[in-house]
Order: structure tokens, then sequence, then C-alpha cells
């Protein structure tokens, strides 16, 4: 799997990079189509495309294994939690479980034998930034994978805040912070956290169906374009924008191309809809923009170099990690925001928002949708 998606991935990029070379920045939107369309044909793998989901779903399992990992370490805090755990489980028995998730109930701390056998809880995300109102639920790991009880029992720190219900569907309730913890039912000692923050619905001023917060246009799982939004290729400003940062990189001997740009509600449409014909719809979401919410039709966005995993670490990724800032431009899926976002870590996707806020959002080590108080998440 790993190898195919490598080969077909540097297949796309070798042409793209011929595509990059002789477009000088500027996207030549029917090459692009082919070029996309004919290797998501040609091989129905979803690591063909340059979307930013698109390309991550071969890759995501690995990054979500690294990034529970890490957090394991801090979400597993031992005793100290205990208690609270305990006395809000107690306090409050949970109903309606689906059967066989929480066997005994509140008070089911085992049936005896193989009640320690649970050891890590790993969850799809460990921060997630919600409005009131709205919901997400992380995906529950329990290891070991053999372990007969894998009942889970979720409690919320602060039910003036977010809810959560018997299956870990967190709903945002009033703002503020708190956290929403999972553990194990047969060994309540095992436990994850979720970081919850709740914000405002916030008041957006939608013209034409097109969303600016803060002066800043957003596509995302929440806020999509219109069909109609084309503005044909990338913006004059991003497109001259990219040249500086190009520039910028050649002076310190870096090599950084365009490898994809503009791609108009059409074109999104129809990768889309080929990965829902392929894989169904729940997948290709997990890898795959709705047509409306892919970023690169602000004509704002660009993939840059090596459109998969293997562009993490490079020396360009670093580059553009520590100065595509400098000429106006975001890392914006970055790493362990995965939650907040909706993609995984894109190392090689760039967005234009303008010098001084690129500064401030680099700077403030928030992802885009956290600095301004946004979700990224579908409602349909
Ligand atoms: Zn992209």
């Amino acid at each position: 799997m790993k190898n195919n998606f490598v080969k077909v991935s540097a297949a796309l990029t070798a042409f793209l990079m011929i595509f990059a070379g002789t477009s000088c920045g500027k996207v030549d939107q029917k090459n692009d189509e082919k070029k996309i369309i004919s290797s998501g044909t040609e091989e129905p793998t979803k690591d063909g495309s340059s979307d930013p989901s698109e390309t991550s779903y071969q890759a995501d399992s690995a990054d979500e294994t690294t990034g529970s990992t890490e957090k394991q370490t801090e979400t597993v805090p031992g005793t100290t939690d205990k208690k609270g755990y305990t006395a809000s489980g107690s306090d409050k028995p949970v109903s309606g479980q689906p059967s066989g998730t929480v066997p005994n109930g509140s008070s089911g701390n085992g049936s005896s034998g193989s009640s320690s056998q649970i050891t890590d809880i790993s969850l799809t995300f460990y921060d997630v930034t919600l409005t009131v109102g709205s919901s997400k639920m992380p995906i529950v790991t329990m290891l070991p994978a053999d372990a007969p009880n894998k009942g889970e029992i979720w409690t919320s720190s602060d039910e003036s805040v977010a809810i959560v219900d018997a299956y870990g569907n967190i709903t945002g309730v009033g703002k503020g912070s708190c956290t929403v913890t999972v553990a194990s039912s047969a060994n309540p000692d095992v436990k994850a956290k979720v970081n919850v923050k709740v914000e405002d619905a916030p008041e957006v001023p939608v013209a034409d169906g097109v969303t600016y917060i803060d002066g800043v246009l957003i596509a995302n799982k929440t806020y999509s374009l219109p069909a109609s939004y084309n503005p044909g290729g990338l913006t004059g400003e991003c497109s001259a924008a990219f040249q500086q940062l190009v520039n910028g990189a050649a002076a310190d001997n870096i090599n950084i191309y365009l490898s994809s740009g503009f791609r108009s509600y059409d074109y999104q449409a129809q990768i889309y809809n080929n990965y829902v014909a392929i894989d169904g719809q729940a997948n290709a979401d997990t890898y795959s923009a709705r047509p409306g919410h892919s970023e690169h039709q602000t004509g704002l966005a660009i993939d840059c170099n090596i459109i998969d995993d293997s562009f993490t670490g490079t020396p360009e990724a670093i580059w553009l990690e520590n100065h595509c800032h400098e000429y106006g431009f975001i890392i914006r899926y970055p790493k362990s925001k995965e939650g907040i976002t909706g993609y995984k870590y894109e190392p090689w996707h760039i967005r234009y928002i303008g010098v001084e806020k690129a500064k401030a959002v680099h700077d403030s080590g928030l992802c885009l949708e956290e600095y301004l108080g946004i979700t990224s998440q579908y409602n349909y």
C-alpha cells in the first residue's frame, strides 16, 4: 500500500514539477485538471490527488499513531485523576449506553478477572474547539485489541461548558474550557482526555455566500464557497507573494516550487464524486474535501513540492515552516491540530493571508481556526 502510494505520488509529483516549471506560478486549470483526473482514474487510490484532505488517507494511521503516542503519555496521569473520575462517575450514572459498551453501568468496575486488561486508550484527537450547539466525537481505540471488556465511561469536567454522551459525542453548551475524559470501565485508571474549548457561534459576515472572518476568506469544513466563486487561478497578490517566497528560498539554497494551486468548484466536485463512487461517502469524507469546501478554490492556497508525507522534515518543509509567514503565507494544517482544522498535518499546503496576519498567526502558535475562533466541521 505504502509503496504503491509513494510510487503514484512520485509520478504525480514529477508531472507536477514539469507543469509548475512551465507555468511560472500561474495555474493553468485545464492542465491541472487533466493531470489529476487521469491520475485518479488510472490508479483508484486516494493518494494521487493534491488536495489537503485527499493526499492524506494512507498516511493517516501513521500520523495518528504518532500523535496518540505522544499524547498518551501525558493523558494517562495515573492516580491523581482517579478520584475526580470516580466521583463524577458515581454521582452521575450514565444512561442509555449502547449494550456491550458499558456493560456494568457506573458501578461496574470489574467483572473480576478481565478488569485490568485495558492498558491504553488512544483517541483520534485530544483538542477540539466547538461552537455552542455543535458536536464532535473522537474515535476511541482501547488496547490491547483482544481485551474482553472495552466499555467506555465518558465524563465532562464542566457540563456548563460541554456535555458528552455515552458514545463520546461532545457538544458545546456554553463559552469556556473544560476537559472531557474517557475511562475504561474495566480499568478506570486508564483514561484519555480531550481538551475542549467552546466558543460562541461567531457572527460571520457573509456576502454572496462568501465568508470573510477578520478579513480572511474562509473555506473549510464549516464554511463553504459557492460554486460560482471562481477567481480563475491564483490571485495576483498570492502569485506575486509566492514568487517572492520562491526567490527568498532560492537565496537560502532551497528550491520551492508550485505543485498545485487553484482548483475550481467543478473540478473539486469531480474529484470528490470519483472518490465517493470508489469508496463510499463516509470514507471519502476522511480524505477528500467536498466541493465548495476546498481551500484551493479560493485561489489563495498552494501545495508546494512533494504532496505527501515524504515531504515532512525535508529542508524545504522546514524552510517553509520557518519562513513562509515572512511572505504572507501560513502552514494551513499544522501538526497536532487535526481535531481543529479537520485535516491532518500538511507541511506542503500554504495559504496566503497577507504578511501582517501571517506573522500574527505564526507567532501565536495557533492554527487559523483557533486564531479566528471558528470551527471546521461539516454540518450536513
Ligand atoms: Zn492543498
